[in-house]
């Protein structure tokens, strides 16, 4: 096909079922800006947008990076069925807001969450057929530290805390449908979209292809 045929509408019975992309890594392993690059090459992917009831660092935007809430509103949401997991990160509580999820898988969009093992157990859980998940590594201890350090967004003792944590997290490594060594950020970025665009294609993930199938073999 040539650049000027462009190439035939599906059928309007085909569509695709949203999948749910889970990244998990240790904080500073790079998670974030592979997040980021993901987002800005996919239309089809949304970003889930936490709650959490952690203080706003500095250059963080609400309702973007996350929806800022205090304790007693974290829990009322808890109450009332809105979050579909939460857990409790070092020492703060976050959770992934329910109905623009199932709203964005409902529209056929994938969604994309930053959210740590614990999360990751219990979307799976919930959803294990929507869910893909990926943990990145670091390429070394060495590395994280370095990254952990030069952030330099959290107080030294805050730094501390987070290497320590950063061990138990990646101790989870094996629960993950996929690793990735965050190396070079280029190139765990097109690891990320390369894991994306195969699952897409997975055959429950695409609907109608049995009729497509049909018509295709009726020469229609
Ligand atoms: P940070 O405070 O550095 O933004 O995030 C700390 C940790 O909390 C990260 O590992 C991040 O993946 C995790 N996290 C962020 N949002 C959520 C969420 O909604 N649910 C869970 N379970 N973890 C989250």
């Amino acid at each position: 096909m040539t650049a000027d045929t462009p190439s035939p509408a599906l059928p309007p019975y085909m569509h695709r079922r949203g999948l749910m992309l889970v990244l998990s890594s240790p904080s500073g392993a790079g998670k974030t800006t592979i997040a980021r690059r993901l987002l800005e090459q996919d239309d089809e992917l949304t970003m889930s947008v936490s709650a959490t009831t952690r203080a706003k660092r500095p250059g963080e935007v609400a309702g973007v990076d996350y929806h800022f809430t205090s304790l007693t509103e974290f829990d009322l949401m808890v109450n009332q069925g809105k979050l579909l997991e939460y857990a409790k990160v070092f020492d703060n509580y976050y959770g992934t807001p329910r109905e623009p999820v199932e709203q964005a898988l409902a529209g056929g969009r994938d969604v994309l969450f930053d959210i740590d093992w614990q999360g990751t157990q219990q979307l799976k859980e919930k959803a294990r057929d929507d869910l893909v998940s990926i943990f990145i590594l670091p390429p070394s201890a060495r590395e994280l530290e370095r990254r952990l350090t030069s952030r330099a967004q959290d107080s030294q003792a805050e730094i501390a805390k987070r290497m320590s944590k950063a061990s138990n997290e990646m101790s989870h490594w094996a629960e993950y449908d996929y690793v990735i060594i965050n190396n070079d950020v280029d190139s765990s970025v097109a690891k990320a979209h390369a894991i994306l665009t195969a699952e897409r294609l997975v055959r429950r993930r695409q609907v109608g292809l049995s009729e497509f199938v049909k018509g295709l073999q009726a020469g229609v």
